[in-house]
């Protein structure tokens, strides 16, 4: 590692990244285990709060056509969830998918999926009504089709992208929150200074991975005008005690402009319906609004007919980071040393294999950053009380896990202290959700809110009215 400080008080580094996403964190966790130094420049106050924090966690096996470098990617990532997440510590199911055709038309659509999935080597195989009702008894029974694919998954977004982060952070990365880059000076050397409120940085290598906000990261560092706008994205969340009823995410068939509203069971048991498609100007949208939520339940219902408006518990939206170019990972045109890394609408899915690929470019571009083989690789892991099987043995290594504060996921004050204490802390009622599962449930944080602010207070040194419920506001305001 050759992280320096100047004369000037401005820490240099090897590479910096811009954006604690699921892909700049899955990038620097990857550069953290070699002889590079690296910085993360986050403007938030935490790490995945751009798009990464508002998916359904899909982790494709197929999200378009062969040949591109986004399904090679996926290509190189799906095989290995199962050998990531148990070194990571993150919940992953591979419980397959159902593609359904609900007439004709749709029946001829999903011939054409099955042989795009041949041509790109993932597995798909037509199934008939009967068999598409045996792999998943809640499809509507009206399909006339349905395409059955094995290797899609369900992941934690939100726990791989803090995983990803704790992992860098262990290997000696620089994280800094609050850290939105302002200024980015190309000096004569080569290298590239970031001014942030945090303090300025040096870095060899910029990449950049800011989301909806990448083009102006590539303007201020004299790159090519990269055009990105928010594509928003809502959901509705169905209660566990319907949602764990459903096996498999159960897809619609893709239009050419259009994945369309799917059924996806997370791994916190609960299920999605979305996401919609709107284009928008303003990246802070996140509204939801109910037109838009009762369409999307309606065109779920099309795919699984037993879903009642009665067992969703909360609609929440994110906006994909649209543009004309999907998925890149290439330097740019014009500033040698800028890496642009961004994906649309299949980060998660590519951001196993996004890091090394990153690395390799970089590498070629002269990087020295050779692997060490004191990297810490797997995280210490932390036991889940809801699905622990031995409750005594785990009462008996930490006693705080007899205590629920929160009783519809099922989360103990021990788990919560660990997301506290963290190398990538919570700081906010929000991070512990993120990092637990915590006031996911039927309450949506009503009952044990108080608790969990209670919690944090201890770790971060204020009282329980001033904890922040998300990086923008405070439980007692
Ligand atoms: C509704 C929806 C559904 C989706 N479903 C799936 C799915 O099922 N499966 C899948 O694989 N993908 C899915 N995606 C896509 C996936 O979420 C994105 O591709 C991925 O999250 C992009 O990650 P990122 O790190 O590039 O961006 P982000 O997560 O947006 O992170 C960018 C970060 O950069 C920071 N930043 C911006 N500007 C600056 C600056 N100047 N200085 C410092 N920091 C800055 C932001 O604060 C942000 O934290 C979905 C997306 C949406 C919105």
């Amino acid at each position: 590692m050759t992280q320096m400080n100047s004369s000037t008080g401005t820490d240099r580094f090897d590479v910096v990244v811009v954006g604690g996403g699921v892909l700049g964190t899955s990038v620097a966790a990857r550069l953290a285990a070699t002889s590079a130094s690296v910085c993360v420049l986050e403007a938030a106050s935490d790490v995945c709060e751009g798009a990464s924090k508002g998916n359904a966690g899909t982790a494709c096996s197929y999200y378009g056509p062969p040949g591109t470098l986004e399904t090679e990617l996926i290509n190189r990532s799906y095989p290995h969830w199962e050998e990531l997440c148990g070194r990571l510590g993150v919940a992953y199911r591979r419980g397959g998918a159902i593609m359904l055709a609900l007439d004709d038309a749709e029946a001829e659509t999903l011939g054409h999926t099955l042989a795009e999935l041949d041509e790109a080597g993932v597995r798909g195989e037509m199934k008939t009504p009967a068999e598409v009702a045996q792999l998943e008894p809640l499809a509507n029974m009206a399909t006339v089709a349905g395409l059955w694919m094995p290797d899609e998954g369900v992941i934690d977004p939100m726990a791989l992208t803090v995983a990803y982060a704790n992992l860098a952070v262990t290997n000696g990365a620089q994280l800094r929150l609050n850290a939105p880059v302002t200024t980015i000076r190309r000096l004569d050397d080569g290298s590239m200074e970031l001014a942030t409120p945090q303090g300025t940085v040096r870095g060899r290598y910029v990449v950049n991975a800011a989301g909806v906000r990448a083009g102006d990261v590539s303007e201020l560092a004299g790159g090519e005008p990269l055009r990105s706008w928010p594509r928003k994205g809502q959901y509705a969340v169905l209660d566990r005690r319907f949602a764990e009823q459903l096996q498999r995410t159960v897809f619609c068939t893709h239009s050419p402009t259009t994945k369309g509203i799917n059924v996806v069971p997370t791994t916190h048991g609960s299920a999605l319906l979305g996401p919609t498609a709107q284009d928008l100007e303003d990246a802070g949208d996140t509204s939801t609004d109910r037109d838009q939520v009762e369409a999307l339940i309606e065109s779920a219902r099309r795919l699984v007919p037993s879903i009642t408006r009665d067992v969703v518990i909360k609609t929440f939206a994110a906006n994909r980071p649209a543009s004309e170019e999907p998925h890149r990972l290439r330097f740019d045109q014009t500033v040698a040393n800028l890496l642009h890394v961004t994906n649309r609408s299949a980060g998660v899915s590519v951001s196993p294999a996004a890091g090394a690929y990153a690395l390799d470019l970089l590498r070629d571009a002269g990087l020295d950053a050779e692997d060490r083989p004191d990297a810490v690789r797997a995280l210490p892991s932390t036991p889940r009380l809801r699905t622990a099987t031995d409750l005594n043995t785990l009462f008996a290594q930490d006693p705080l896990y007899a205590q629920v504060v929160c009783a519809c996921e099922s989360v103990s004050a021990a788990e919560i202290n660990r997301a506290l204490t963290s190398p990538v802390p919570a700081c906010s009622l929000d991070g512990v959700r993120k990092r637990t599962g915590a006031m996911y449930g039927r309450c949506q944080g009503s009952l044990c809110a108080a608790g969990i602010s209670f919690l944090t207070a201890l770790h971060t040194n204020t009282g329980p009215r001033d904890v922040k419920q998300t990086a923008h506001g405070t439980v007692g305001q």
